[in-house]
């Protein structure tokens, strides 16, 4: 074994602290009970109709399913029961977030990384991939395209399981994103102003750290809830192999004070109705000990990646009708919950699954490492983890949005305003959240508009505009002299005002 392996091999045996999981422990188990959930879903058959629009009928009331009740909706097979669901999925997001769909940028800062999941591209054991971790210099000029040319205002940065790219590198690279302040073609002002941060499971003292340095919202994926499949995917001796280290970091990172948390599976490692199973025991475990379930839920489908014979040779890889299916009672399930779809999925499976419930999409998405910043950088298969399917820019997802009838927002004031944990689940529940969904996006769409929009989306758009503004005028006539005050002072060149 060379140094930097035995180096490596004892960093990640320092990783996993056993002490900070057994309190959650109930009799030594973990939440994701398999019998239980493999016994649901095959007893929940051809219930009546009238049990399904009762489920329905939960779900719009915002509260969240029971197993049994997610179980029935998973086996529904009658196309008019389907077709209430699809049509209830929507409602609910309308209700909880209003009409509009928020905005970001996957930005990858490196693919070092420990581990060796089999689905992955940037598994160790990949020597088809260039490595890089890119500097704070290199994080800055990728910073300078997204908020100063696209026009993002909030961010998921990923950053892979390694010593180089630990808690340090983490809250450094954190402090330069929110540091780089650019002015736009125009000359108003632009920056990042939400990091959500996507990182392997962390101790405690490291995620009280992160709190510190301002995380948005922390995701960890589960990637399969499955005891059995996850343990064959992630091979012994990584730190990714250990089930339980990852199941519990949500756990961790609510202790810790990080109040806002995603979480989220890898469609296609394994059945497809466990996962969404597991999602939502994972979302009521949360709710049953804190109080506080995910501000999130995240279901990216398994695509090809360089030199990774398994993500195309997986027996449960799912057609687009299932994925849609999974939308659907996923948003059900989990009806306070926002719900993310990205670029993996090619325009036309983006642009149906919207109407099902979707909450925040991401566009202009690069993820190769270092990718935003080198002009005309097309997709490189050794520089990514995989590969995207909708390679848009933002200025065409905004428009065929608009056509759609939904507004774009790139409001970040729920978390500056402190409506996160315990706030939000009120506001989202009562439906309250969206009335400040639609101020704000309202007022960040208006800046995105008039600084980066092209002539065709700003036509179509303004009338998206104007009718969210009569709109506000009858639902809020008490806030809408101080809406219009400060949509005026964004018109004449002020910058981030917000409810
Ligand atoms: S999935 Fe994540 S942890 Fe696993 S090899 Fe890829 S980057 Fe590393």
């Amino acid at each position: 074994m060379s140094e930097k392996t035995a180096t490596l091999e004892n960093w990640a045996t320092q990783r996993i602290n056993f002490a900070q999981i057994s309190p959650y422990l109930n009799n030594m188990r973990d939440f994701i009970c398999e019998t239980e959930i493999e016994g649901l879903l095959r007893s929940q058959t051809d219930v009546p109709a009238s049990c399904v629009h009762d489920i329905i009928q939960k779900a719009l009331a915002i509260e969240t399913l029971s197993l049994k009740e997610a179980a029935i909706l998973l086996n529904v097979r009658d196309k008019d029961l389907l077709s209430r669901m699809r049509e209830a999925a929507l409602a609910i997001k309308t209700k909880v977030y209003d009409n509009r769909i928020v905005t970001f940028a996957p930005f990858y800062t490196g693919n070092l990384c420990v581990n060796n999941c089999l689905y992955c591209g940037f598994r160790s054991g990949n020597p088809a991939i260039n490595r890089k971790l890119l500097t704070v210099d290199e994080i800055k000029n990728e910073i300078e395209i997204i908020a100063g040319s696209i026009g993002h205002k909030r961010i998921i940065a990923v950053y892979g399981e390694h010593p180089e790219s630990g808690i340090d590198y983490i809250i450094s690279t954190m402090s330069a994103i929110y540091n780089t302040k650019i002015r736009t073609k125009n000359n108003s002002s632009a920056s990042i102003r939400r990091v959500n941060v996507n990182a392997a499971p962390m101790q405690v003292e490291e995620l009280r750290a992160l709190k510190k340095a301002g995380i948005g919202t922390y995701q960890v994926f589960q990637e399969t809830y499955h005891h059995k499949t996850y343990e064959s995917i992630h091979p012994r001796g990584t730190v990714k192999s250990n089930y339980r280290w990852r199941l519990y970091s949500m756990h961790r990172a609510i202790e810790a004070g990080i109040d806002d948390v995603g979480i989220g599976a890898l469609f296609g490692l394994y059945d497809w109705k466990f996962e969404i199973m597991g999602l939502l025991a994972h979302a009521r475990e949360l709710e049953k000990t804190f109080g506080i379930g995910p501000h999130t839920v995240s279901f990216p489908r398994l695509e090809p990646a360089l030199n990774t014979p398994f993500a195309k040779a997986s027996k449960y890889l799912l057609n687009d009708e299932t994925f849609k299916k999974v939308i659907t009672v996923l948003r059900l399930c989990i009806p306070y919950a926002g719900m993310i779809l990205t670029a993996r999925e090619n325009a036309s499976m983006r642009r149906d699954c919207f109407s099902l419930g979707i909450t925040q999409t991401d566009a202009s998405s690069k993820i190769g490492i270092g990718s935003y910043s080198q002009a005309g950088c097309g997709q490189k298969g050794n520089k990514q983890q995989f590969l995207l399917a909708d390679t848009r820019s933002l200025d065409e997802v905004v428009l065929e949005l608009a056509q759609d009838g939904f507004i774009t927002s790139f409001c970040t004031a729920g978390y500056r305003c402190e409506r996160t944990g315990k706030c939000i689940m009120k506001l989202l529940r009562s439906g309250q959240e969206g009335k400040f969904c639609k101020l704000n996006a309202v007022l960040t769409f208006r800046e995105w508009l008039d600084d980066f929009a092209s002539p065709r989306t700003k036509e179509i758009a303004e009338n998206i505009i104007n009718r969210e503004i009569s709109q506000i005028k009858s639902m809020m006539p008490d806030i809408f002299p101080a809406f219009m005050n400060y949509y005026e002072r964004i018109t004449q060149g002020e910058r981030d005002l917000y409810f």
